[in-house]
């Protein structure tokens, strides 16, 4: 018998959750109802941090995960294992920080060693605010990690004590460092722009990118931080980025985007380009090939989804429940749940009651 995917969900206008049928079984691509096929599942490790960054995270009271909700690296493996069988050609592994997870390296090592229906490897990547990658990035490497993003949104002590609440700035050039001398390619570093934070430097930071053989690619800034401080208003968009930029390069267009979410420019005809992820003011739904496994089991079909979809009665059932079919029918669920897009400039969005660390960017 399979399972019947449990649904926790905040009702909001316009979700048609209750009219979506998952359709398909086990070894079909993962369809919406839109027509999206869904190539990329991003796996949240932990909701815990060594960062504080104020965009993500409260400096206190959060509310953690369990430990015993936590995932384990066999389930882990499964979600993974049945989502590739369906399609799934890319895992970028997340949190919180991934790094902090004592069993890492065993993680990367079991996903790596999936494959696609086909035979062929599976695209293992890896977000993380670079503390501890200056030790652990040779093991990830030989585990099988094929590529990073180190996320770094300011190079100044001052501010970057400021924004993460935390002094340990040199830790995450380290990890820059030893990624930048590894053969991990393409390295990408992730900043948000932020008004009075960054706004000032995002040349600097381009440079700093390019120091490193690495591409930069700027992020809006997305009401998903606890402390409900966001505002549209105030926000560096994305052609407030892309003017800035102007003043030192001239910016040429990469086609060829496909699901990415970064948009991609030319830095004075290339090869250098840069990315701006613009979310909020340049929404790429349609395009949307991405799923996500949170820590504690629960697959959200969007950064903003109102529902989730609960895998832990299909990985931890004590009954025949507990089978690759019903983790595969709940992972058909939440396909089919998915909305058209975001609606961040809805009246009626609601932002989700996790942070972004407790999603997983
Ligand atoms: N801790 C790792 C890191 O910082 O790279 C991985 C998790 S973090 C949630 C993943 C990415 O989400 C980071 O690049 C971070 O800057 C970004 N992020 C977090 N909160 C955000 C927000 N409110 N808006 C836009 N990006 C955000
Ligand atoms: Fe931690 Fe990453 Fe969130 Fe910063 S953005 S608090 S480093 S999870």
């Amino acid at each position: 018998m399979v399972a019947v995917p449990v649904i926790r969900t905040r009702p909001r206008r316009g979700d048609e959750r209750a009219r979506s049928v998952a359709t398909g079984g086990p070894g079909d691509p993962l369809v919406d109802r839109f027509g999206r096929v869904h190539r990329d599942l991003r796996i949240s490790l932990t909701d815990r941090c060594s960062l504080r960054c104020t965009y993500c995270m409260p400096e206190q009271g959060n509310e953690w995960l369990a430990r015993t909700s936590i995932l384990t690296v066999d389930e882990i493996e499964r979600v993974a294992r049945v989502a590739a069988a369906s399609g799934i050609t890319t895992f970028r592994l997340t949190g919180g920080e991934p790094l902090l997870r004592p069993d890492i390296v065993e993680v990367v090592r079991r996903l790596s060693a999936i494959r696609t229906p086909g035979g062929a490897a599976i695209d293992l990547a890896m977000t993380t605010n670079g503390i501890r990658l200056a030790e652990l990035l040779e093991p990830l490497r030989a585990a099988g990690l094929g590529r990073l993003n180190i996320s770094i949104d300011t190079l100044d002590p001052v501010r970057f004590r400021e924004l993460t609440r935390r002094d340990r700035l040199d830790e995450v050039l380290a990890g820059i460092a030893a990624a930048a001398a590894s053969d991990l390619r393409p390295l990408k570093l992730n900043a948000v722009a932020m008004r009075g934070v960054n706004d000032d430097a995002l040349i600097d930071l381009v440079d700093f990118a390019l120091a490193h053989d690495a591409q930069l690619r700027f992020i809006e800034q997305m009401p998903l931080d606890a402390g409900h401080t966001w505002d549209r208003a105030s926000m560096v968009t994305r052609s407030e980025i892309l003017d800035a930029l102007s003043t030192r390069w001239r910016l040429t267009p990469v086609p060829g985007r496909g699901g990415a979410p970064a948009e991609k420019w030319a830095l004075d005809g290339g090869p250098a380009t840069v990315g701006v992820i613009a979310s909020v003011t340049a929404p790429f739904c349609g395009d949307c090939d991405r799923l996500r496994l949170t820590a504690d089991g629960q697959l959200r079909n969007c950064l903003f989804s109102p529902g989730e979809y609960d895998l832990v009665p299909a990985l931890r059932g004590a009954d025949r429940t507990a089978t690759d079919t019903s983790v595969d029918a709940v992972l058909r669920a939440c396909i089919a749940g998915k909305l058209p897009g975001h609606a961040i400039d809805d009246p009626s969005f609601l932002q989700p009651t996790r942070g972004m660390n407790a999603i997983g960017g």
